[in-house]
């Protein structure tokens, strides 16, 4: 016998859960979710910033507009802080500098920057190259954010379940179809569910989706990235260096648990699957990490990889698909899903819901999986 709801949620990510949490407050949500827990694929495997040194100015406008909650979350939202402050350092070697003074123009209206030439790198990050073929100026910002993305993530889930929704584990979709005016989903399992909206916020798997629902992709690409971590310099104290990025997308570190952790930044071209740490993005990480630093990466302690899915311009893709009725996109959170995600679960929200706009970040259309579908 098929279960009824008002809406499914297809994947219990970042933006399922948060865009599930606010629709719960409208209606009979459930998530499904393939894997057993939340967050298992890339929500769970992220850099955990919030900064303004990646992406453009609309991703730069929804992580402003997304800032607040994560500062001052709903009081009954989580029994811990949702992050902590950080500090972004974002240096560049003398032929890099054009690229550090458009960066500094573009995340100006943002966040309040410190300029910081060679003096002020040895003193925030004393590991990094300075001087001739190493970093010679920076922009700082004192007031990126480490989040916790356990906490954001089981903080949407409490709130789902106080507002009457469910979340199914081990719930993998394997077949949607339309009849008549609602959307019937099968899982793996053989639990059957029927709903006039679906949300497709399956990540990776996003245009796969799709494709089981009689539709066609928004060509989505899916991209592997790299994380190592390794034993800090001994005799020095990292836990406040800033999380420290090259301008050009090549390298970035900070402290992680008394510890570093580092990328090599890659973007490597894979099919959605549970992404694994390849031998030699670990040696990219790690070679990297002594070409910009003073340090030796003496023993890799752990690797990961995640994978950050991008549609074709980049930007997040969240409407409804004009092909059929109900099916609702919310997709394409590339390397920014967490720091976007509380203004991008208000947007759906307003788009299924109909509660008022909640930013001047973006317009529906800018956002609508239609600008692919044309
Ligand atoms: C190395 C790395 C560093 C990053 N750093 C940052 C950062 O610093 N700041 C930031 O904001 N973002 C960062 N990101 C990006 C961020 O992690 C993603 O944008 C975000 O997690 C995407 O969330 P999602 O919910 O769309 O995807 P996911 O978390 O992958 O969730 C999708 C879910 O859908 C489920 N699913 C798929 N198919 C089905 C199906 N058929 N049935 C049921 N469920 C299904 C999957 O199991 C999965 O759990 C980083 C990502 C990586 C990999």
């Amino acid at each position: 016998m098929a279960q009824h709801r008002d809406i499914l949620i297809i994947g219990g990510g970042i933006a399922g859960l948060s865009a599930a949490a606010e629709l719960a407050q409208h209606a009979n949500v459930t998530v499904l979710e393939a894997e057993g827990t939340v967050g298992y694929h890339s929500s769970g495997r992220s850099a955990t910033m919030l900064h303004y040194a990646l992406g453009d100015p609309q991703v730069r406008a929804l992580t402003f507009a997304s800032r607040g909650f994560f500062e001052d979350p709903p009081d009954d939202f989580s029994e811990v802080p949702l992050g902590a402050r950080a500090s972004v350092l974002v240096h560049a070697r003398e032929d890099e500098l054009g690229g550090l003074e458009a960066l500094d123009a573009a995340i100006a209206p943002f966040a309040t920057l410190e300029r910081v030439g060679e003096e002020g790198l040895a003193e925030l990050c004393p590991i990094l190259r300075t001087g001739e073929g190493g970093a010679v100026a920076a922009i700082h910002d004192p007031n990126a954010i480490r989040l916790d993305s356990d906490a954001l993530l089981q903080g949407h889930v409490r709130a789902l379940r106080r507002r009457g929704g469910t979340l199914v584990t081990d719930a993998r979709v394997s077949a949607i179809a339309r009849a008549g005016a609602q959307w019937q989903v099968e899982t793996e399992r053989g639990d059957t569910f029927c709903a006039p909206v679906i949300v497709n916020a399956a990540g990776s798997w996003a245009d796969a989706v799709a494709v089981m629902a009689g539709l066609g992709p928004v060509a989505l690409t899916p991209l592997k990235r790299t994380i190592i971590t390794f034993d800090a310099p001994a005799g020095m104290d990292s836990s406040g260096w800033p999380f420290t990025k090259t301008v050009a997308d090549e390298l970035y570190f900070a402290p992680e648990s008394g510890r570093l952790f580092a990328s090599p930044m890659d973007e490597v071209a894979t099919d959605p699957c549970d992404a694994q740490a390849d031998e030699f993005e670990v040696a990219l990480a790690a070679w990297r990490m002594e070409e910009r630093t003073s340090l030796k990466v003496e023993r890799i302690h752990s690797r990961w990889a995640g994978i950050r899915t991008f549609a074709p311009d980049r930007h997040l893709v969240a409407g409804f698909d004009p092909r059929a009725d109900g099916f609702f996109w919310l997709a394409g959170q590339g390397g920014f899903g967490l720091q976007t995600s509380p203004v991008m679960g208000r947007i759906v929200e307003a788009i299924v819901a109909g509660t008022r706009w909640p930013t001047d970040a973006v317009r529906p259309d800018e956002l609508s999986p239609a600008r692919f579908l044309g």
